[in-house]
């Protein structure tokens, strides 16, 4: 078959559907013979092409706007772009720039030399003029830093003890560099002695620092000679017995606090028995058992190691009646749950067969779909036109930000009143979804389509709507179409929905229908 022949059929086709021989309609017919015969033509698959070159999120957009071809495919590319937002990409740019600035301010006052003097020279290519490459030659300035850093010297410190290989601060001030200087070799031992013999003085569990550890402590860390003298040596033993007599004190403490909370568990304890309507000898015994240690005042860990597990096993004899009862019950709460899931069940159902918007009352998309279908079904036998207007409230989302959701249904709930009221009886009212409303008009033209929108357009634009104490304002953007400038009900809502588009687009508050 040559060219000349597939024309001629897609001509052909054309008339056979019924479709004006516009330059879009006759390229999908063109494409549509072209493939029958057996030809690829570059052209038929441009569309395809280019939207398999999209995102997933912009091919689904594709499909659900029945783009089908490439004039259609730039229309909506534009209107993408015209939505982009420029300024938030700068913006964030900019407070990366900032904050990577601070980071490096703080690096060059740091006590590395190498890092501090990198650090400078970013900051002066931050601060002018500067192009990726260089960024580029900064970063592999980094890498190679990092990657030749020796911390070797920390180890060394830390092999000599007492060393903080992560603090710096800390580990400069035990290296007490003076006595290492300035001492000969024997006052040196006796220092790390002395800096033992008081680290070993230091109350360990008491938290209290006695005066005279104290006093000791600082004469032996001034003067370490002071340790070859045998009155300092009894001054040691005399401190040594105080410390463990501190550390008993503390103990004692500690058990003592220890005993007043086991006192509180076990009298909670006993009055959850006595609620509890057990009274199993067992039970009983343990009750008993709780009130004798409730007399004594715990003096050593064994005792409250005896106190601890008589409310450990009362605690388990509780659990097992508990969990007795829980059993009894189980079955009841199984027959319940299989109510409950029934009910559920049922819920789910009713809210399918439904086709009244839960918020509206007015006609959800359900019932729209299908009154849709039989309004087509009457224009096909009876040729009954009639028309339909989509309705978006303009900037909606700002209602919910500004007052609250609560606000944005009770703005809905207003919207769905006007429309219902501005509708004859016999017209069909519904919401679409989200703040978007339909209204399919029996016996009436595009002319009249619009009428009723402006009608509904102006209404709303004069209300007051009031939502507690804030006045409202309120505008809405509508597209129509009517059924015998379409080719199919598919093709109305497509028409009447694109024609919504472009309300949006030319400024929102207005009627489009062409
Ligand atoms: P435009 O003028 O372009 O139509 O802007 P818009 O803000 O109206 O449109 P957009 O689609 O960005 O936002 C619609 C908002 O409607 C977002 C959504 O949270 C809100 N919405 C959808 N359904 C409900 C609902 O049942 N109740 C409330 N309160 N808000 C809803
Ligand atoms: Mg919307
Ligand atoms: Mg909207």
């Amino acid at each position: 078959m040559n060219i000349q022949a597939i024309i001629k059929k897609a001509v052909k086709r054309l008339e056979l559907e019924g479709k004006l021989l516009t330059p879009d309609f006759y390229a999908e017919a063109f494409c549509k013979e072209a493939a029958k015969a057996g030809f690829a033509t570059e052209d038929c698959s441009k569309l395809d092409k280019f939207s398999a070159s999209l995102n997933k999120e912009f091919q689904d957009e594709l499909k659900k706007y029945h783009i089908t071809n490439i004039s259609e495919l730039s229309r909506f590319l534009i209107s993408k772009l015209n939505r982009t937002n420029p300024s938030h990409c700068a913006n964030l740019l900019e407070s990366q720039s900032v904050f990577t600035k601070r980071v490096l301010q703080v690096v060059e006052v740091l006590h590395n030399k190498e890092a501090a003097e990198l650090a400078k020279r970013s900051l002066e290519l931050l601060n002018r003029e500067h192009s990726v490459a260089e960024i580029d030659q900064f970063r592999q300035l980094w890498v190679n830093f990092i990657t030749t850093y020796d911390d070797t010297f920390l180890q060394k410190l830390k092999a000599l003890g007492s060393v903080d290989g992560y603090d710096l601060k800390k580990t400069i001030e035990n290296l007490n560099l003076t006595n290492l200087c300035d001492k000969p070799l024997g006052s040196l031992e006796l220092s790390t002695i002395a800096s033992l013999l008081i680290s070993s003085l230091t109350p360990s569990i008491a938290s209290s620092v006695n005066e005279k550890i104290a006093d000791i402590s600082q004469r032996i860390k001034k003067n370490p000679q002071l340790l070859e003298s045998a009155s300092v040596e009894s001054e040691i033993r005399s401190a040594i017995a105080l410390r463990i007599a501190l550390d008993k004190q503390s103990v004692k403490e500690m058990i003592e606090s220890i005993d007043g909370v086991l006192d509180k568990l076990s009298s909670r304890l006993i009055e959850m028995i006595e609620s509890s309507d057990n009274s199993t000898a067992e039970i009983q015994k343990i009750k008993k058992e709780l009130d004798s240690y409730n007399e004594k005042t715990i003096t050593n860990f064994s005792i409250a190691h005896k106190k601890i597990y008589a409310i450990a096993v009362a605690l388990e004899e509780n659990t097992q009646a508990l969990t007795s009862d829980l059993k009894k019950h189980s079955s009841e709460v199984s027959a319940l749950s299989k109510k409950i899931e029934h009910l559920e069940q049922e819920l789910q159902r009713a809210k399918e067969e439904s086709k009244e918007d839960f918020l509206t009352k007015l006609y959800n998309k359900r019932a729209l779909d299908e009154l849709m279908n039989i309004k087509e079904a009457e224009f096909e036998r009876y040729e009954h036109n009639f028309a339909i207007v989509f309705f978006d409230l303009d900037y909606f989302k700002s209602v919910n930000d500004t007052y609250g959701h609560d606000a944005g249904d009770a703005v809905l709930v207003a919207f769905a009143k006007i429309l219902k009221n501005e509708a004859r009886t016999v017209d069909i009212v519904g919401r679409f979804g989200g703040e978007e409303f339909i209204a399919v008009l029996g016996e009436t033209d595009v002319k009249g389509g619009v009428m009723f929108a402006e009608k509904v357009r102006n209404k709303i634009k004069t209300t007051r709507m009031m939502y507690k104490d804030n006045q409202i304002k309120l505008t809405v953007s509508c597209g129509v179409s009517d059924r015998v400038s379409n080719f199919s009900l598919q093709s109305l809502i497509k028409s009447a929905d694109e024609n919504l588009y472009k309300a949006k687009k030319e400024g929102r508050d207005r009627v489009v229908y062409k």
